[in-house]
Parts: C-alpha cells; sequence; structure tokens
C-alpha cells in the first residue's frame, strides 16, 4: 500500500507557529503510523516563496526575496528537526523542478483554451493579495483584513473556474470523503451555491515580477496561489517521473488549516480536473489554535513560538498536548497552564509511573528478567482483563487514526495505562510476594510488561522519542516496533530489562 500526504507550503514571510506545528506534527503522526504498518509513505513539506507578501517582507529587510526566503527556509527545517517530523520531501517553489511543472499545466491549460486574456479592473487587498468586486469590500476596506483596498485596471490571464462549477458540485456530492470534517464539506457546497468567477492566475510584472514565469507571456508572471498549489503533483513525479506519479497520485491526504480550505477545495480540484489529473483523495482542514477566545497574530503579539514551547517543556510532551487536548478538525485554546497539567497528569503520572513501578518491581522480584506467565485462561479473555484489552488496542487506534482522531486514538491508549495501574492497586504485588504467591505474582509481572511493550509501540507515531526510550527500558530492538506485535504475548519472557530515569518529571507550576 502506498500512501501519500502533504502539508500545504508555508509562506515565508514569517516564522513558524503553532499553528504550521499542528499541520507538520499531524501529518507526521499519520506517516509514522502508516510506516508501522508497513506502508510505502510519501511526506512531504516545504515552503511557498512566490508573491507580492514575499516581495514586501524583503523589501522592509532591504533583501531580495530570494535572500530574504533563503534567510527564513532553515528557521522551519530547524523546528520540524525538533520536533521529529519524518518528512520525505522538502519542496521550495522557487526549484526548478517546481517551476518546469507549473510551466507544463499553463501550457496545457492555455492550449485547452481554459486560460484567457482578459482585462481585469477591481479593487485590490495588498496584504490579501486579492481582489475584490464592489458589492464584497466595505466602506473602501477588504472584508478579509479591514485594511484600505485600492482601485486596479490590467491585463491579466484568467482561469475558466466558471466552465468546472457543475463537475466540482457532482464530485464533493458524490465522494463523502473528499472534504473533511463534514462542517468543511458544507462550508464548500454552500460556497458552490453561488456562481463562481473565473480566476485571475496572473500578475504584470510592471507591479510585481516576484513569480514564476508565464511561458506564453514576456509581461507576466503567475499569481502565487495558482503556482504554489501545484507543488503536490510536482513532488510525486508528474511531468518527470511517470512511474512514481502513477504510484503516488492521488495524493491520500492534503492536510491544510481551515484558513486556506477554498484554495484546496474549489481552485485546486478544478485545476486538475482542467488538466487530465485526478482530485486528491481527501482535503482535511483542522481548526486553529486560539489563545484564550483570541485569533494568534502578529497584530496581537500573542503568537506562540513552537521552539521555545520544546525547549521548555520537551518535544514529546508538545506533541502530545497539540494532539490529545482537542479532537482533530476543531478549534482548540492554547495555554501554558493546561500543557503543564497534562504533562503532569497524562505523561508523569500515568505513564511514567506505570512504566517506573513495574520496572522496579521486576527489577526487585525477578532480578530484571520478564518472568513466564501460566497459559492464557477464559477469564483474561473477557472485557476488562489485561489480556483482552491488549488485544483490542490496534483495531481501536486503527478506527481512530482512520477518521484521523488523534485525541481518541491516545485516550484508547491511556484507558489500557490506567486500566494498569489499577490492576496493580487491586492485586497488591507486594503482598502475593509476601505470601510467596510466586505463579501469580509472574503472571502479573508479564502482564504488566505486556501493557507496557504494546503501548510502547502505540506510541511511536505519536510520541517517538518517548517511545524509543520505553522500548530501550523493556529491553526490546528495533525490530519489535511493528504493528502486528501490538497483541498480547509477543513479549518474550528472559527479556533483561534496563530501568531508567523516569520518563517525564514533574513540573511545578
Ligand atoms: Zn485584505
Amino acid at each position: 500500500m502506498k500512501f501519500y500526504i502533504t502539508t500545504p507550503l508555508y509562506y515565508v514571510n514569517g516564522n513558524p507557529h503553532i499553528g504550521h506545528s499542528y499541520t507538520n506534527i499531524a501529518c507526521d503522526v499519520l506517516s509514522r503510523f502508516k510506516r508501522l504498518k508497513g506502508d510505502e509513505v510519501l511526506f512531504s513539506t516545504g515552503t511557498d516563496e512566490y508573491g507580492q507578501k514575499i516581495r514586501d517582507a524583503a523589501l522592509e529587510k532591504e533583501m531580495t526575496p530570494a535572500a530574504f526566503a533563503d534567510m527564513v527556509v532553515p528557521r522551519f527545517r530547524e523546528l520540524w528537526k525538533k520536533l521529529n517530523i519524518s518528512y520525505d520531501d522538502f519542496i521550495r517553489t522557487t526549484e526548478a523542478r517546481h517551476e518546469k511543472v507549473v510551466a507544463q499545466i499553463l501550457e496545457l491549460l492555455y492550449k485547452k483554451g481554459d486560460l484567457y486574456e482578459g482585462e481585469y479592473s477591481g479593487w485590490y487587498c495588498t496584504p490579501c493579495e486579492s481582489f475584490w468586486t464592489k458589492s464584497q469590500i466595505v466602506e473602501g476596506t477588504c472584508p478579509d483584513c479591514k485594511r484600505p483596498v485600492e482601485h486596479i485596471k490590467e491585463r491579466n490571464f484568467f482561469f475558466r473556474l466558471s466552465k468546472y462549477q457543475k463537475w466540482l458540485v457532482d464530485y464533493i456530492g458524490s465522494h463523502e470523503d473528499f472534504i473533511l470534517p463534514a462542517i468543511r464539506r458544507n462550508e464548500i457546497s454552500s460556497f458552490l451555491k453561488n456562481p463562481l468567477n473565473d480566476l485571475c492566475i496572473s500578475r504584470p510584472k510592471s507591479r510585481l515580477s516576484w513569480g514564476v514565469e508565464i511561458p506564453f507571456s514576456q509581461d507576466h508572471v503567475t499569481y502565487v496561489w495558482f503556482d504554489a498549489l501545484i507543488n503536490y503533483i510536482t513532488v510525486c513525479g508528474y511531468g518527470s517521473d511517470n512511474r512514481r506519479f502513477k504510484k503516488f497520485w492521488p495524493a491520500d491526504i492534503h492536510m491544510i488549516g481551515k484558513d486556506i480550505l477554498r484554495m484546496h477545495a474549489v481552485n485546486w480540484p478544478i485545476m486538475l480536473h482542467a488538466a487530465g489529473i485526478s482530485p486528491p483523495r481527501t482535503i482535511f482542514a483542522h481548526g486553529w489554535w486560539k489563545i484564550g477566545e483570541d485569533k494568534m497574530s502578529k497584530s496581537k503579539g500573542n503568537i506562540v513560538d513552537p521552539l521555545s514551547m520544546v525547549d521548555k517543556y520537551g518535544v514529546d510532551a508538545y506533541r502530545y498536548f497539540l494532539l490529545r487536548e482537542v479532537p482533530f478538525g476543531m478549534d482548540g485554546s492554547f495555554s501554558e497552564g493546561a500543557l503543564i497539567s497534562r504533562i503532569n497528569s497524562d505523561l508523569a503520572n500515568d505513564l511514567g509511573n506505570l512504566l517506573h513501578r513495574t520496572l522496579s518491581m521486576i527489577d526487585k522480584y525477578f532480578s530484571g528478567v520478564v518472568p513466564e506467565r501460566r497459559g492464557v485462561s477464559d477469564t483474561d479473555n473477557i472485557p476488562g482483563a489485561l489480556v483482552y484489552e491488549i488485544n483490542n488496542l490496534t483495531s481501536k487506534i486503527e478506527t481512530a487514526v482512520d477518521k484521523i482522531n488523534f485525541s481518541q486514538a491516545l485516550v484508547s491508549i491511556w484507558e489500557l495505562i490506567n486500566r494498569a495501574n489499577k490492576f496493580i492497586e487491586q492485586k497488591a504485588p507486594w503482598k502475593l510476594s509476601k505470601e510467596k504467591k510466586i505463579d501469580e505474582l509472574k503472571d502479573m509481572m508479564y502482564d504488566l510488561y505486556e501493557v507496557l511493550r504494546v503501548v510502547s509501540i502505540a506510541l511511536l507515531p505519536f510520541l517517538p522519542m518517548t517511545s524509543e526510550e520505553m522500548m530501550k527500558q523493556l529491553g526490546l530492538k528495533k525490530e519489535d516496533a511493528d504493528i502486528k506485535k501490538i497483541g498480547f504475548g509477543h513479549g518474550k519472557a528472559g527479556t533483561r530489562i534496563n530501568k531508567g530515569s523516569p520518563l517525564f518529571p514533574r513540573i511545578e507550576s
């Protein structure tokens, strides 16, 4: 099985923030999960470097746009490294491989008559790079960002979006999973009840020269939102490696934030369809992280810097918080207080304690060697029993991950962790030891070891470093990280454990 997942290409006009990190962590979890299953994964991310916003940001720093992009791109790469983002390709829209495919698509659509030249006049918002009609602007300001718009008249190229509107409406109607979650599909469906305007896909060089050249016009460059989307087919080999393209396209998931839904769910499928290419399977638009009730923004000065959070609390604590705190798709509210309480309760208390005390007991009662268990009986195979719950974990996680519901997957893992913690309280192994009930004690330690072993594998996509550290302490090898081994009985009696320091020290706030 193949799995192709993409993040949006991030604009390099500012530093990466929590929203960028959220998208990439989500894609990383899905990629690692598919790899754990043995699928062949292509996971791509990158940067969007053309357009007016970048040109303006560069001007402000008295740099060329190219030099400016070169300065910002490493900040994204550094963050992905710190967050353990296991991407396979990082594409920059200024790369030749990308520009070549953009030119190919432009030529193809132009020859087909889906691009035409016309005069554009309208109200233009520079920060949003959007034209608005007279009825859309509000007292001379942009309806999106409320900044002043200016009236512009120019020759440009247009893409016949309107010609394909009916096709798109039918396609969305017959493909339930095309736009997710459902609330976003409904949003696009109601947007498509009104007639689509054709899309202006060029910018006159007289106004903006920082863009991909249009092959059939000396006077224009490509509109940044038209060129950037094309990266999704560049990455998997369109126009350069046909076998690879056939293998990986259509993309399985385009992961995006909800603010760029229309470009992805309206413009992009129509561009592909017009070019004779199938649409992606799923476009998933997740929610935003707010600070209290406020949207994070530069002007409010409340932007959370993911690097500082990682330096302060550790990468897996940060990943865990974002994935666990809200159902994926909804908006979330970020606060350090909430992050600290997740670390203390879920990570230090539930998970960290279970590992530490189980390994301490195996050390104490069995000299650090996993004991052998007696056979499994009927009472082990009833709901609530550890054996039964261990054997049901894979299907619970798979169901949740297939629905792109990370918090639910983590809840299932933590239910098992907490069941094991409760089991220790109920069975009181220290009493079993005192009463010399050695067979019972062996069974119990083996079962607890099995819980930790399957948890260490199940956590790999979510908390890769924690998973690795747990596996080390449990005496497991790399090849034990296999989804087929998330089931009772794969753990080997006789394995020597290596108890280490606690996974997550408690944080005093
Ligand atoms: Zn605006």
